[in-house]
């Protein structure tokens, strides 16, 4: 009751300043009490005033011996003399109404500010003090004076007296939320002491240690939330079964051109086995950029329509949708599974009639983009929806797409390999997959980091390749000239490099403001060869497949994630030749070097994303944000990998109980 109370009732606080702590998203003393700073300040060890040095901070301990109230222009200020045996300095406030009635001549404060020459003596300007009983400081080491995320109203100083007001309330009625788990070991510390830790620790390591204690308090919290949706969804949501026999899974295979790998297997095994139970599967499968998922895809597709339900599969984009399209169509020749592409473009009257078809049941399986979930499109027979993400995740959309009376099953599938940490708290409530073998004969993409200005080196490299019936992608990061950013436009740089640098070859321009139908052309002339080089905005990162496209070049690396430029170069690749990524930077600075260095070095996906995950926060990575996960006071998901696993292991014992 106490920690939820309004904080305006706390002793000391009131109406006015609850407003302004208000502004903080303080509304309860627990708030108050988990307003931890950001970090803490050194005042350093107290000198003898005799060794003290102008323009330098320090702290003294020392008497006041004198004080005298001044007022010059109509400000107030206060003056005062401070001895300590060694010597004497001033110390002086301008303003000093609260301060004006706890000086006294007498007192020993200890005092902590800029020291400043005057004619005479050095003075303090506006230190800060603290009042000690005598001379005798007991602690003289450092101070860790907390430093607290502020406004205008309230200072870090206000705050920290606040805090000490709710330390006081509040901090012996603060338990452990669970006993320790043997099997995740937690923190040593209490919860109790590591709230008192985090405001004011002993010693610096103690705020690290207090911090991974709380973080595995919220992380536990979380997975006990997570752990309880699931269940819930579990005990409520209905599918239909989808079982796969032998010979359904015979037929399937005999389908493919090739022979699965072991990853592929091995997940598809997952799915076998969701598909055949009556709660609804909810899986993510994650593989980069052509380990294989369509055929993955395909597999559970056709388990389903052999158990004559309908499919629906989804993709972000409609030149995504098409080549879905494709690629199934190309799989299914000469089999009798009825299926169909549902983008725009076509004519009110013809679009009527296929959605007319569609919610007939002729067609077993649906193609489109996420308008295939809107209100107008039946399916009534569904029993399994493919997403395709790619590099986003929508899952928010999953609770539109119900068929009639049941769930279909359901199967996101993204090439972002999403760090561990994050499957496990922003996707928890996803069962997770992964394709971590490429399918045989591929090599990695060889990547450069080209020299900014380093245009000498980087055009006949592309030449060269182009001379060779290769092609290429030429990557920019913006459609049209912006006065903030300086980016050369993908629509000005099209034009230039016809003329010059690639001038005789084929050019091509690809961006997200022209019309979907333009788009398709360029892609189609692209993908069948008729241009050489395509310089695009990051509209080809969405799984493009183009084999003979085995170039790319990304101008201004540094402004894209690492994760986002390891999917720009999954674009080549896809074929028999060796693939190549120039790099080339618009800045020359050493970190976004040593950042971009790193896709030199590895191709691997979730390596990447970790390092993405750990430089740029869990709020860049695409997607994450709008999946209402709360925000995370202490807990990091780009390092606490360990508690949290932990705390995954604790809940699951708790949610037994
Ligand atoms: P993803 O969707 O994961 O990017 P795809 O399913 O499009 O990857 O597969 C990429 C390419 O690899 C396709 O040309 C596909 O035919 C081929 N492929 C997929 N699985 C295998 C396999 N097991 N053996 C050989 N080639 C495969
Ligand atoms: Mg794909």
């Amino acid at each position: 009751m106490l920690f939820r109370s309004p904080i305006r009732f706390l002793k000391g606080i009131g109406p006015t300043r609850a407003q302004w702590l208000a502004k903080l998203n303080i509304l309860s003393l627990e708030d108050l009490l988990e307003h931890f700073p950001f970090r803490h300040g050194h005042q350093g060890p107290a000198v003898p005033i005799h060794i003290l040095t102008p323009n330098q901070p320090a702290t003294v301990i020392a008497r006041l011996t004198d004080l005298q109230r001044r007022r010059g222009r109509g400000k107030h200020s206060l003056l005062g003399m401070l001895e300590d045996g060694t010597d004497c300095c001033l110390i002086r406030w301008f303003n000093p109404r609260f301060l004006a009635n706890k000086l006294q001549i007498g007192q020993w404060p200890r005092v902590h500010g800029q020291v400043m020459p005057t004619d005479t003596f050095l003075q303090f300007i506006n230190p800060r003090v603290e009042w000690l009983d005598g001379p005798d400081t007991g602690d003289d080491a450092q101070r860790f004076e907390p430093v607290y995320p502020a406004t205008a109203e309230l200072t870090s100083r206000h705050i920290a007296r606040l805090v000490k007001i709710a330390l006081e309330a509040g901090l012996p009625l603060v338990e452990d939320w669970a006993p320790a788990d043997p099997d995740a070991p937690r923190p040593t510390l209490s919860r109790q002491a590591a709230i008192q830790a985090m405001h004011h620790p002993d010693d610096p390591n103690q705020v690290e240690q207090a911090r991974q204690r709380l973080a595995y308090d919220e992380l536990l919290l979380l997975q006990v939330a997570l752990g309880l949706r699931r269940s819930h969804a579990a005990h409520t949501a209905r599918a239909i079964p989808i079982p796969v026999g032998e010979k359904v899974d015979a037929r399937i295979r005999a389908r493919l051109p090739f022979v699965l790998t072991a990853a592929q297997n091995k997940v598809i095994a997952h799915l076998v086995g969701d598909l055949a139970r009556t709660r609804p599967m909810n899986r993510l499968l994650q593989g980069d950029v052509g380990s294989g998922k369509t055929a993955v895809a395909l597999y559970a597709a056709l388990a389903a329509v052999a158990a004559k339900l309908q499919v629906a599969i989804m993709a972000p984009t409609e030149i995504l949708a098409r080549q879905h399209f494709h690629k199934f169509d190309d799989y299914l020749k000469g089999s009798r599974v009825r299926r169909t592409l549902l983008v725009g473009g076509l004519g009110d009257a013809a679009r009527t009639a296929q959605l007319a078809r569609i919610a007939d049941g002729q067609f077993d399986i649906v193609v489109g983009t996420h308008a295939l979930i809107q209100h107008d499109v039946q399916i009534p027979r569904l029993g399994l929806v493919i997403v395709d993400e790619q590099h986003r995740f929508g899952v928010a959309q999953r609770a539109d797409i119900r068929g009639k009376g049941s769930w279909p099953h359901y199967l996101v599938m993204t090439a972002t390999p999403i760090p561990r940490t994050l499957a496990m708290t922003v996707f928890g409530d996803l069962d997770v997959s992964i394709i971590d073998q490429a399918p045989p004969g591929r090599h990695p993409v060889e990547t450069r980091l080209i020299r900014p200005g380093g245009d000498q080196a980087l055009w006949p490299i592309v030449r060269q390749r182009l001379a060779l019936g290769q092609q290429a992608y030429i990557v920019y990061p913006l459609v049209e000239q912006s006065e903030e950013l300086d980016a050369p436009a993908a629509i000005d740089e099209s034009r230039r490099l016809a003329a010059t640098e690639l001038a005789g070859f084929r050019v091509g321009l690809l961006h997200g403001k022209m019309k979907p139908d333009e788009k398709h052309l360029t892609m189609a002339a692209f993908a069948a060869g008729r241009l050489d080089a395509l310089v695009a905005t990051t509209v080809i990162e969405v799984g493009v497949d183009v084999p003979n496209a085995t170039t790319i070049v990304i101008h201004h690396a540094e402004r894209f994630g690492l994760a986002q430029l390891h999917q720009l170069r999954g674009r080549v690749g896809r074929g028999r030749h060796q693939a190549l990524c120039l790099l080339v930077p618009g800045v020359d600075n050493p970190e976004s070097r040593d950042r971009l260095d790193l896709l030199t070095r590895t191709s691997d996906g979730f390596l990447i994303a970790e390092e993405d995950l750990r430089l740029r926060g869990p709020g860049q990575i695409a997607g994450s944000r709008q999946h209402g996960l709360p925000e995370l006071k202490v807990a990091d998901l780009g390092a606490d990998l360990g508690l949290l696993e932990a705390a995954q292991r604790h809940s699951r014992r708790i949610l037994a109980h």
